[in-house]
């Protein structure tokens, strides 16, 4: 990880709400370098007398100029993200550092399916992918299994239909653990071997992986994905787990 690029001060240009705990943070920082979709990017806040929390964020959107965005999930008793979901406004500026990564990352000019495992704001760096394969206009295959509580708390759901829809090479599917919509086939539950063979690429199909979300969510993921058959070396994964301090 690159982490000695240095502070940048960006500025909050929009913000709007993504779900009823979620909010999507469009920051315009100057002389941005660009980025790989995957990448995230550090966010320091600092205090009026000098503490400063330093937090860790995915970028959600696709390159383009000097606009990234962030999607952040408030996290009950949380310091970072209530504050960037409540208190900061467009026009507020907010130090960054990044782009950081160079492992969790989709290049278009790789030709491999790709499969895509999202649970919770897990689906955020996952989304600058499939956002950049449009931008790119790659034809490579994508398929997107996103476990979520209920409906209500899936992220850029409009965003994902629309895509999938208008888009053979793009399949999403998801997985509810609290709370299924109406008439839907199956009961709330945790993600499970059935699902991911039912809603993935056979292991022989040499797909690249991205597994990304809390955890234990993520173990559990590529435990079954191994187990079905993937090379481990093919799938990478991002835990959202606490970070700085
Ligand atoms: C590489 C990376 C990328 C990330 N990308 C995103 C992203 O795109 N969107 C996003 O919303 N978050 C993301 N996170 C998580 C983010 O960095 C923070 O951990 C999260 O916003 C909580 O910070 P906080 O200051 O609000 O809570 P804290 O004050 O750090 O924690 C408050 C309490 O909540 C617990 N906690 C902290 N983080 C989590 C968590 N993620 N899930 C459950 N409990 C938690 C802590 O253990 C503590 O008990 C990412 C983390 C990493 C490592």
């Amino acid at each position: 990880m690159n982490r000695g690029a240095s502070w940048r001060v960006a500025q909050l240009v929009e913000s709007r709400e993504e779900t009823g705990t979620a909010r999507t943070l469009v920051l315009e920082v100057p002389d941005w370098p660009g980025h790989t979709p995957g990448q995230h990017v550090d966010v320091r806040l600092t205090a009026a007398d000098g503490y400063r929390a330093e937090r860790s964020y995915s970028i959600a959107s696709a390159a383009s100029g000097n606009r990234i965005e962030l999607t952040v999930q408030r996290v009950h008793d949380g310091e970072v993200s209530p504050y960037l979901i409540d208190v900061f406004s467009v026009g507020d500026p907010v130090e960054i550092r990044g782009p950081v990564g160079g492992w969790f990352v989709w290049r278009a000019a790789d030709p491999a399916p790709v499969l895509l495992v999202a649970g919770g704001s897990g689906i955020v760096p996952l989304m600058a992918m499939v956002r950049a394969r449009r931008a790119a206009g790659s034809r490579v295959p994508f398929r997107l299994i996103y476990s979520v509580r209920t409906p209500r708390d899936a992220y850029f759901a409009d965003e994902l239909r629309q895509r999938s829809r208008d888009d053979g090479g793009l399949d999403v599917s998801y997985v509810y653990t609290r709370e299924v919509p109406d008439g839907w086939s199956s009961d709330a539950h945790r993600i499970g071997v059935a699902d991911v063979n039912s809603h993935g690429w056979p292991a022989e199909l040499e797909p690249t992986c991205f597994v990304c979300g809390p955890t234990g969510f993520v173990e559990t993921v590529a435990d079954i994905l191994v187990a079905l058959g993937h090379d481990s070396r093919r799938v990478k994964t991002e835990r959202f787990g606490p970070t700085g301090g």
